[in-house]
């Protein structure tokens, strides 16, 4: 058995490329690995002379696993468009642009150039938001930005109500992506939750009974993930706007998907958009930049001036700040809105694909692949989902490649594709593996083929 310092010298071009302490904490690892396979028995006569003499190998294997990062792009083929686990919304080209300018070097994240002070950073993207909603609210409005959703909630409420009550529908106490509850985040944000009505019902008196001098806000949380059918009633967001107003109580709407067109036009029922909050007289309004808008992760606040004033000055707001890489991501893509370029933001262009046009993919896709001859492989009609916590019964007619391997279970077969450069993720359903290619960006169609092939 060679040493560390011996392995090392050999292989000078490995130590140039990633360092003498990586190298040697890898050589140390496979010399390990070795001697243990050796005391076991595990290797002797050839096998330990071939082993020894593939150390190098070994050494650049190891190296090169150590330096995989653990964020690596994948294809999603699950037919989710705002798929949490797998990175929400991919980001608009010309964002992409924009951010890698910002990000190779300096910019006036907090300067004005004008006067060449000191600036703001809150300022970006303030003009955006203003025209895209100067004719929807009532009264002067702004717009800050933070590090997500649950962030701008707790902004909001710790501002607007630390030490007092909000009153808040049993119906609306929602739990979004795991670990966001809306009574913890109200608890963490020092303002009491006032629960009114019941699961299924909740009136307008009963906000109306629990309204004291206490009372600091009224919320309404879109009910994201979830639908609640049968014998319901909700007041209207206008109602709840009517009742605050005879209390000189605001109403802080968390409308979480972020969405700046009508969602009809997208083939989603059911689900309402920023301007609607505005125009109905919601007087904050809390959104993610990463879910229906199309943007990066970040959270949103839009709301009358004097509201969103006082959240700038709370000390939290420097604590749930974003950096320059957001606001440029998030300008360049609300520019395409301003611009009307919605086929431009991926994420609508992937909800408004027709059925027929993944059909052509889907089979054009079995078309390529059909020279494996271990995949029976079928394009069936399907329902793609709009994911996020966003729409969750809307669904989108889709065509699926559904796919079973002679040997392989379903389940294999998702782990075989998964784990493989480039790696594709799917759904199992019915003992078939789907393949969904609405997720997918167009010029992978073949990258797929290619995969499938060798499978
Ligand atoms: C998604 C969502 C959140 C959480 O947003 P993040 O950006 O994931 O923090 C909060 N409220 C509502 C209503 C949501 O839909």
């Amino acid at each position: 058995m060679p040493g560390v310092d011996e392995v090392l010298t050999a292989t000078g071009a490995l130590v140039r490329e990633y360092g003498a302490a990586a190298a040697a904490e890898a050589a140390r690892t496979v010399l390990a690995r070795l001697r243990e396979q050796i005391t076991t028995g595990a290797l002797s006569g050839d096998a330990l002379d071939l082993a020894l003499a593939g150390i190098n190998a070994a050494l650049e294997r190891q190296l090169r696993a150590a330096f995989t990062p653990s964020l690596r792009p994948l294809i999603n083929a699950t037919g989710v468009v705002l798929h949490t686990n797998l990175g929400r919304a991919p980001l608009p080209p010309a964002a992409i642009a924009q951010v890698a300018e910002a990000a190779a070097g300096y910019a006036n994240l907090e300067y004005d150039i004008a006067s060449g002070e000191r600036g703001r950073r809150d300022i970006h993207a303030q003009a955006y938001f203003a025209k895209l909603f100067a004719a929807d609210a009532p009264w002067p409005c702004a717009t800050i930005v933070v590090n997500n959703c649950a962030a701008a909630v707790m902004l909001a409420l710790n501002t607007l109500a630390e030490g007092g009550e909000v009153i808040v529908s049993r119906g609306e106490l929602v739990e979004i992506g795991g670990s966001f509850r809306i009574p913890d985040v109200m608890q963490k944000s020092q303002a009491l939750l006032r629960e009114v009505g019941t699961t299924n019902r909740t009136r307008i008196e009963d906000y109306q009974r629990a309204i004291t001098d206490r009372t600091r806000l009224l919320l309404r949380v879109h009910r994201s993930n979830f639908a609640i059918v049968g014998f319901t009633e909700q007041p209207p967001l206008e109602e709840l706007v009517a009742l605050g107003k005879k209390y000189s109580l605001p109403v802080l709407h968390d409308q979480g998907n972020g969405s700046l067109l009508d969602l009809r036009a997208l083939g989603i029922e059911g689900e309402s958009g920023v301007a609607e909050s505005l125009r109905a007289g919601a007087e904050i309004i809390t959104y993610s930049g990463d879910k229906l808008l199309g943007g990066p992760q970040a959270g949103i606040i839009t709301g009358r001036t004097e509201w969103v004033e006082r959240m700038r000055a709370n000390p939290l707001f420097r604590a749930l700040r974003v950096d320059k890489l957001t606001y440029a991501t998030l300008e360049a893509t609300l520019a395409l809105y301003l611009r009307g370029d919605h086929n431009a933001i991926p994420v609508l262009r992937m909800l408004r694909l027709p059925a027929d046009e993944i059909r052509a993919r889907a089979e054009a896709l079995l078309a390529a692949a059909k020279g494996n001859h271990h995949l029976r492989m079928e394009v069936i009609a399907g329902e793609s989902v709009v994911g996020g916590g966003t729409a969750p019964t809307a669904a989108l007619p889709t065509f699926v490649l559904a796919l079973a391997h002679r040997s392989l279970s379903a389940d294999a077969l998702a782990e075989r594709l998964r784990t493989h450069e480039p790696r594709v993720v799917g759904r199992v359903e019915d003992g078939r593996l789907r393949l969904d290619l609405r997720t997918v960006p167009p010029e992978a169609d073949t990258v797929i083929a290619r995969l499938l092939l060798a499978l």
